[in-house]
Order: structure tokens, then C-alpha cells, then sequence
């Protein structure tokens, strides 16, 4: 027996990274799961990495941007596995840029994803869960980046930061159902959405960010995917309404730098650059959507 068995899981951005963990250790402890992105291939390995627990997977390829499209994934979620139990919010982007050269596009993609795409989710979810009538668990991502920012990231730090506040919203208007809504806070993760930030393994930015962080390892998304277990398990029902950060310590760790070396403002530089690499793989793929 698990923890989420007979249980149906919704999980946006679960085609890779973060998403893509949550979407394998739900599945181990139990639950079925709806996997929502708008990559084909990288949701169709999830699926199949969710089927290999004897569980059932159906991939809703859509573009969280749109409403309409969430709503589809939202009614097949329900028509083909038989609700939804658990929503994990949480497909993002990354699109940072110095204030200086910041492209209008590039803010309004990441408002789209990052904030319209989180409201969309839960909208749709808690709908769904509020038809069923058998209570919910709903998490967001949003980031470390909702309470710490720098040159290149402000824009990204204040989607986050809106989800951050938008659940303590939904968590007053949602308890009466049975239904608790709570944000995460993720540090550096090992994903291809941080891949500037956190370096390549035994590389430079690597060893600056695992001597600065007091845990001593980037995070990786088994780390996160566990805080998503808790806040939907047993053990997380008494919490709504909260912004969890999972760092490894990494918040408080400024004072650090020195000794590791690299200045974080060259980090977030770093970490715009990449963002503008993954940018060239997935906006043909929101531009057809
Ligand atoms: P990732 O790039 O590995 O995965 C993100 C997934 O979201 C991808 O599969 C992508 O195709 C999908 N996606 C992007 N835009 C979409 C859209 N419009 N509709 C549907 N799917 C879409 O990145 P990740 O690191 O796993 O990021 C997951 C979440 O965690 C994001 O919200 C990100 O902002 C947040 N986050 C990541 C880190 C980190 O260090 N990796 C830290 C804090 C917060």
C-alpha cells in the first residue's frame, strides 16, 4: 500500500526536470498520473517511467498558457483516470534579462507561463476537485527566486513571488472544500531549466555553488519531488496557504561567496544565458501551440 494509491495526480512541466521526478515518486507510492506539457517526446518518457510502477499515465500535451487547453487536460485527467486528487503546478520558464535589454516578448512569456499558467491549473483543478467533492491537494512551484534576486532575474523573481502570494489567496477560498493549496520554494535544482546556474558536474560554477551551499550539493529533483510527497501525503494535511523553501541553505549563504569564488551576479548572468539557450528549444513548440 501507498500513500496515494487510488489516487489521480495532475502534474504540469512533468515532461522533464522537477515536474518529471514528482510525477515518478507519486507514481511509486501509488498514484496515477495525468502528465501535462507542452513537449510531446519528454512527457511521453515520463509516461512511460510512470507506467514501469504498474501505474496508469496519459500524456495531455498542452500549453498551460492557455485556457482552453488546461480545461482539456483538466476533463481528460478526469474522464480517462477518474478525477483529479492531486494538481502539481508546475511548469515554468526562465527568461531572464539585464533591465537594460529586456525584450517585452520575453517578460510577457514568462508572465504567461509563470503566473497565468500557475491561476489556469489551479482554476481548473479546483473546479474539477470541487465537483468531485472529496478534498484536494494542490502545490505550486515557485522558486528561492521569490524572496532573493539579483541582475537578470528580477523579472523571473516576480512571477515567483506572485505565486508565492496567490496561494495564501486561494488557501482562505479552498479550505472550505477540503482543499489545501501550498507553494514551493525550490533552490538550484539540477534540471536543464538551471543548467547555467548549477553548472556542469565538477565544473567550476559546480564546485563554487556545492562550497557555498551548506549541505554541500546542488539540489536535485528527487529532493523536491519528496517535498511535494509530504505536502500531498498524510503528514501535509494540516498545511495550506505556505511557501516552502527547499535550498539546502542556500538562501542565507551570501556570506559564503568569497571563499567559493565565483560572485553570484555572475551566476545569474549565467543563468539568463541559459535561459535564452532553452528558449530556442521550447518556443517553436509554444509558438505552434
Ligand atoms: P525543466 O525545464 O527541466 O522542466 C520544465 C518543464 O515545463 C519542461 O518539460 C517544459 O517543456 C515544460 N513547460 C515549459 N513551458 C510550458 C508551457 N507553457 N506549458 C506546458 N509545459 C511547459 O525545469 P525545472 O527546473 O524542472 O522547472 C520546473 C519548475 O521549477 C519551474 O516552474 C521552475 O521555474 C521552477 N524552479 C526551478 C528551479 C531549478 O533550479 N531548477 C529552482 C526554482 C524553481
Amino acid at each position: 500500500m501507498g500513500h496515494f494509491d487510488d489516487r489521480v495526480a495532475l502534474i504540469t512541466g512533468a515532461g522533464s526536470g522537477i515536474g518529471r521526478a514528482a510525477a515518478v515518486r507519486l507514481a511509486r507510492d501509488g498514484a496515477d498520473v495525468c502528465i501535462v506539457d507542452i513537449d510531446q517526446d519528454g512527457a511521453d518518457e515520463t509516461a512511460s517511467m510512470v507506467r514501469e510502477f504498474g501505474r496508469d499515465a496519459i500524456v495531455a500535451r498542452a500549453n498551460t498558457a492557455s485556457k482552453g487547453q488546461v480545461q482539456d487536460a483538466v476533463a481528460r485527467c478526469a474522464d480517462e483516470l477518474g478525477g483529479v486528487d492531486i494538481a502539481f503546478a508546475n511548469a515554468g520558464i526562465a527568461r531572464g534579462a539585464p533591465l537594460l535589454e529586456m525584450e517585452l516578448k520575453d517578460w510577457q512569456d514568462q508572465l504567461d507561463v509563470n503566473l497565468t499558467g500557475v491561476f489556469l491549473t489551479v482554476q481548473a483543478a479546483a473546479q474539477q476537485m470541487a465537483k468531485q467533492g472529496r478534498g484536494g491537494r494542490i502545490v505550486c512551484t515557485a522558486s528561492l527566486a521569490a524572496e532573493t534576486t539579483g541582475p537578470g532575474i528580477w523579472s523571473y523573481s516576480a512571477t515567483k513571488a506572485g505565486v508565492r502570494i496567490m496561494v495564501r489567496g486561494w488557501a482562505q477560498e479552498l479550505g472550505p472544500h477540503g482543499i489545501t493549496v501550498n507553494a514551493i520554494g525550490p533552490g538550484v535544482i539540477d534540471t536543464p531549466l538551471a543548467a547555467g546556474l548549477a553548472g556542469g558536474e565538477g565544473g567550476p560554477i559546480r564546485q563554487a555553488l556545492e562550497i557555498r551551499t551548506p549541505v554541500g550539493r546542488v539540489g536535485r529533483p528527487e529532493d523536491i519531488a519528496g517535498l511535494v510527497a509530504f505536502l500531498c501525503g498524510p503528514d501535509g494535511e494540516f498545511m495550506t496557504g505556505s511557501y516552502l523553501i527547499m535550498d539546502g541553505g542556500l538562501r542565507d549563504a551570501r556570506a559564503r561567496q568569497d571563499e567559493a569564488g565565483t560572485p553570484i551576479a555572475e551566476e545569474r548572468m549565467a543563468m539568463a544565458m541559459q535561459s535564452m539557450d532553452r528558449r530556442r528549444k521550447l518556443q517553436p513548440l509554444i509558438d505552434e501551440r
